[in-house]
């Protein structure tokens, strides 16, 4: 049996191929310390769960309107309002199970081959593996460590052409934690506008921020008719299983994507949908007490990490992830990543597995225990130490 052409330009995301490694090695009796996949540790805040709980007992267990139900479609667009400073009408709003189908389905819905899109490298796995799906072709911007990881506003407008249907943003950026400063969204948001570019912007990690104010490129003048804000529950209410998540675009874009749901879930689950209205609309001290939790993480992982010889890392600005660069180690990303896993049982990721810019880099998740984290600390010292010496 032939599979269909498009599917070899598919890609994945090698997180989920190293954590079944992991396990594998787990079932061997080794103890392995799990930094390699990207959830908070912690347990979805009770008030959001009791929600679920009363939805199910309540009968909230049937179809829904495909883009969502109206309550949650409005309290999406009062929290996007809020939080963006832009008008958000609930007809902008497709609610979906999780927030990676709001990739899957705008780039669909809007590129095809002869088109062009452009998207930070390193970057979330899914954005390369969508544009490729769909024909277009994708055009890395590469974001530099000696810029915090943001990218060289010059370089971008060189990579621009008549061709460029999307631009593709993520701050606080996964894998490198970076963000966007708000000249940087300034001066994309224009070249967007010269252009007629869409932007999909990812916001999932806009909450997990650890100094300034979140800006979105939405509130520049005239992007938010041509922009697509990606967010959802998993991060900022450690609700990655419940599959929820959402787009905020303009009306006739979110009609078309309200019909790739109708083609594909169907909708999004009934009871999860209510849980969601809590989330936004209940008491915010949990999730803002998991960002708390993660700056201590942070400080601790990053001076561990620059203790270690031949490692250098950056203090992330936003979301839980650190980019440490390994090239004084003489390791390759892949290299290193097999060896952390081998010699000290921690499970982390290579920088490659976010673009060929990811080159020299690995990638550690830091939504882990502290204990978790110094004894990872601890054991990829005395693995690179030996390994020097030996
Ligand atoms: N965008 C980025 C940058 C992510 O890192 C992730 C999850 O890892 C997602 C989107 C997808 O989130 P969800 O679990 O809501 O589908």
């Amino acid at each position: 049996m032939k599979l269909a052409t498009r599917m070899s330009r598919l890609g994945t995301e090698t997180a989920f191929k190293v954590l079944l490694k992991a396990r594998a090695l787990e079932a061997q009796g080794r103890e392995i310390i799990h930094l390699e996949i990207g959830e908070p540790d912690f347990d979805t805040p009770s008030n959001i769960v009791e929600a679920a709980i009363k939805a199910l007992r309540e009968g909230q267990t049937h179809y829904t309107p495909s883009a969502g139900i109206p309550q949650l479609r409005e309290a999406i667009a009062e929290e996007i309002s809020n939080t963006r400073g832009i008008e958000v009408h609930p007809d902008q709003v497709v609610v979906t199970p999780g927030a990676k189908p709001i990739m899957f389905f705008t780039i669909l819905a809007l590129c095809e081959e002869g088109d062009e899109v452009i998207y930070p490298n390193p970057g979330f796995p899914i954005y390369e593996s969508m544009i490729n799906f769909t024909g277009a072709t994708p055009v890395p911007i590469p974001l530099l460590m000696e810029k915090d990881f943001r990218f060289d506003i010059e370089e971008f407008r060189s990579l621009v052409s008549p061709r460029t249907k999307m631009i593709i943003l993520n701050s606080p950026h996964n894998p490198t934690g970076g963000v966007l400063t708000k000249e940087d969204l300034e001066a994309i948001a224009e070249v967007a506008i010269e252009n007629d570019a869409i932007v999909l912007s990812d916001e999932i990690y806009n909450r997990i921020l650890y100094e300034g104010e979140f800006t979105s490129i939405a509130q520049f003048p005239g992007m938010q008719e041509q922009t697509i804000i990606l967010d959802g529950f998993s991060k900022t209410y450690a609700m990655t299983g419940w599959r929820l998540g959402y787009g905020v675009m303009p009306q006739w874009l979110a009609e078309q994507v309200a019909t790739l749901m109708v083609n594909s879930n169907s909708c999004t689950a009934a009871f999860t949908q209510w849980a969601g209205i809590e989330a936004l609309r209940g008491p915010q001290d949990e999730p803002r007490k998991m960002v708390e939790a993660f700056r201590q993480r942070r400080d601790i992982i990053v001076e561990g990490l620059n203790r270690i010889p031949g490692f250098r890392c950056l203090k992330p600005k936003g979301a839980f992830y650190v980019f440490p660069n390994i090239e004084g180690t003489g390791m390759s990303s892949q290299e290193m990543e097999d060896f952390l896993l081998n010699e000290a049982g921690v499970a982390c990721l290579a920088g490659t597995s976010f673009g060929k810019y990811g080159e020299g880099f690995i990638r550690l998740s830091y939504a882990n225990s502290v204990e978790n984290i110094k004894k990872a600390l601890e054991r990829i010292g005395e693995a690179i130490t030996k390994m020097q010496k030996g």
